[in-house]
């Protein structure tokens, strides 16, 4: 049956015509419950979050007393509505007064394994902070690969942003972090983006270098935000590197890429729930333009339509 559904979803494109054509049978008999379930399971919103879900849809239906199509889905909309949740979306832009009474800049950190998006991610935001008039300064900390400084600054130019980097390869990247941080309080910056390397070696590994980069940033401003680059085609694969980037460095809101590659949205539901932080941004292509703040309602909508 999965096999059987999974076909269908390619076919249909959308989680939301698949679920419309099994609600359209009229009343909903035990088999479509479950084709429901497996659909939302297919589109990645998690076995937890799935459950929850039917269990609502199915009592909240029964109370109803109703299988109709159009009401059943309007209350999944809901339902879905409700899981992902209120939360403080805005990443911090503004310099904070320091100890020492200076302003420092707003300090953001952006990590996640390699090939997800994250130096693209940070050239798209860098794009998004210099519309609001922000000036921004971004540091190629990312040191194991020469080509990723390179790129960065190759977006830098782009976008219009000065880029601190190391020419030499294998650079302490804690290093050209906080050689970041200090010339965006020498430019007075609004906004300090920082690029890592993706690295997972062993846990303790990437708990050791991140932990570094925070530490010695700190030095010069306290670290606002670190923000987690999560593939959204990547599934339940991705969601497990997240958890080990969770574990090892306080995580303050999650971007999402690639959701123009995928039907299967859902993931949104499920990585929130399991990391417990918003997903702040989604990624819409590979564009300076194509990052979108992430609003509950539009994606939810596009989920069901
Ligand atoms: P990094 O290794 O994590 O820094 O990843 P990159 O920023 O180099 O991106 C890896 C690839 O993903 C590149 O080809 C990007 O153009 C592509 N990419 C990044 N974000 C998106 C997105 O939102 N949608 C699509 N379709 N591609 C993306």
């Amino acid at each position: 049956r999965m096999q059987r559904l999974r076909a269908r979803l390619a076919r249909s494109g959308t989680v939301g015509q698949t679920l419309l054509s099994i609600l359209s049978r009229g009343d909903l008999t035990e088999s479509d419950w479950e084709e429901i379930e497996e659909t939302l399971l297919l589109a990645d919103v998690g076995i937890g979050p799935t459950t929850e879900l039917m269990d609502t849809l199915r009592t909240r239906s029964k109370v109803l007393g109703t299988t109709d199509p159009e009401v059943v889905r309007g209350v999944l909309r809901e339902e879905l509505l409700a899981l992902v949740g209120e939360s403080d979306r805005s990443i911090a832009t503004e310099p904070v007064v320091g100890d020492d009474g200076r302003p420092h800049p707003a300090t953001v950190l952006v990590v996640g394994v390699n090939g997800t998006g994250k130096t693209t991610t940070v050239a798209k935001l860098a794009r998004v902070l210099v519309a609001e008039d922000k000036s921004v300064v971004l540091g190629a900390a990312d040191t194991f690969r020469a080509a990723a400084a390179d790129q960065l600054s190759t977006w830098g130019a782009r976008v219009g942003v000065e880029v601190v980097r190391s020419d030499r390869e294998g650079a302490d990247p804690a290093a050209v972090a906080f050689d970041t941080v200090r010339r965006g309080r020498e430019e007075s910056a609004d906004v300090v983006l920082v690029d890592t390397a993706g690295r997972l070696q062993n846990k303790q590994g990437l708990m050791d270098e991140l932990g570094k980069i925070k530490r010695v940033m700190s030095r010069e401003a306290p670290v606002s935000e670190v923000l987690l680059v999560l593939d959204a085609t990547t599934g339940q694969n991705g969601m497990r590197q997240a958890q080990v980037f969770a574990d090892v460095v306080d995580i303050t809101g999650i971007v999402l890429t690639k959701l123009d590659g995928t039907a299967k949205g859902g993931i949104v539901v499920a990585v929130q729930r399991e990391l417990g932080v918003p997903v702040k941004f989604v990624g819409l292509g590979e564009g300076p333009d194509d990052l979108a703040p992430f609003v509950p309602e539009e994606f939810v909508d596009a989920l069901l339509s």
